[in-house]
């Protein structure tokens, strides 16, 4: 074991979501007892100027081209653009999956890709994963709920308590205690991705990654998942990367929204503004493709998302910084 380190620095408040919120020392989570949850002011995951390529044979292809963004607490982010755009490599970014080439990626002032070994833990139950694939993330020797059970266990939720934490867990996905009992292979496709965000619940986090939640679901399923997200999101004040090429479910969701095409984000900005007001062109072939596609689809009403009574900042919205915290230049600008 290395020794124990100092707390990892506290970031000083900001007014809003930074472009690049300067140089900040690697959070030092891999080493030591760490204080739970240095909580900051600004936004709760900060990626900045991101890049990741990929090499396969001789050929280097940039996956993620400079991206920079930020999802602020309790808020949603929509993250939108064609297949091969880059989104699940982004979402494997912002998660610690994969580490960045070049730029940084922070959640709540730690790098998540550093986020591992038991004195993380705290830290890193705040970032939850809502995979595309449910079936695929739920292991299918495991009962459903021990599935859940297991993320309590990882927690330090005594034995005792996990039973009874579980069955709530299902009551607030609106699923059946009594399916807890059933094997992934048992269950319905919206069944699966309700188990998969009970687990992503169990650990209380700040901010959940939703890689393309809806697009394995039939449309009742779609509509039900992102109803029962919406609701979580008012109830828990849990921020979403919400990544998804089916703008519907962006717009029910998302205060702000990204477009992401070859890696890079082209236009962003508050989701009304973005639908009323497209300004790049790829953004309006999104949407006119989407409008096309949806026209006999239920678009559900938006009535659970919280209006914007003091908008979000992100990176494209906020007012440049001031004073002593306001970010020096990067090199991409
Ligand atoms: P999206 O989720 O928007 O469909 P991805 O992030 O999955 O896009 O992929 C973006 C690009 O990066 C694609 O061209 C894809 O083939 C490539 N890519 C993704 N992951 C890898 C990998 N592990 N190795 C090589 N290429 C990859
Ligand atoms: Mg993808």
């Amino acid at each position: 074991m290395t020794p124990p380190q100092p707390p990892a620095p506290q970031p000083t408040p900001q007014p809003a979501a930074p472009l690049s919120p300067g140089p900040q020392p690697a959070a030092p989570l891999s080493a030591g007892p760490q204080p739970a949850a240095p909580l900051s002011a600004g936004p709760l995951l900060v990626l900045d100027a991101v890049s990741k390529r990929f090499t396969t044979g001789r050929t280097a292809h940039t996956a993620v081209d400079g991206v920079t963004l930020a999802v602020p607490r309790a808020r949603v982010l929509g993250l939108v653009g064609e297949s091969g755009s880059g989104k699940s490599t982004l979402a494997r970014l912002a998660l610690g999956l994969i580490a960045p080439d070049n730029g940084t990626v922070r959640f709540e002032g730690h790098d998540p890709h550093r986020l591992r070994g038991r004195a993380a833990r705290p830290v890193r139950a705040r970032l939850q994963f809502v995979p595309q694939n449910p079936g695929g993330s739920l292991n299918p020797a495991l009962r459903a709920g021990s599935a859940v059970a297991l993320a309590l266990a990882a927690l330090g939720v005594p034995r005792a308590a996990r039973a009874e934490r579980t069955a709530a867990l299902f009551q607030r996905v609106a699923l059946d205690p009594a399916l807890a009992r059933r094997y992934p292979r048992e269950l319905s496709g919206g069944q699966l991705q309700r188990v998969a965000i009970a687990r992503a619940l169990a650990t209380g986090p700040d901010l959940i990654v939703l890689d393309e939640p809806t697009s394995a679901l039939d449309r009742t399923a779609q509509s039900r998942v992102l109803d029962l997200l919406a609701q979580l999101r008012q109830d828990d004040g849990v921020a979403y990367l919400l990544i998804s090429h089916d703008l519907a479910a962006v717009r029910h969701l998302a205060d702000q929204v990204s477009v992401l095409r070859h890696g890079q984000v082209v236009e962003q900005g508050p989701t009304d503004r973005l639908w009323q007001d497209p300004r790049h062109p790829y953004t309006r072939a999104l949407l006119d493709a989407t409008t096309t596609a949806t026209t006999t689809a239920r678009v559900p009403a938006r009535v659970l998302r919280p209006s914007a009574t003091a908008p979000p900042a992100t990176a494209a919205t906020a007012p440049p910084p001031t004073g002593p915290t306001a970010p020096g230049p990067t090199a991409h600008h």
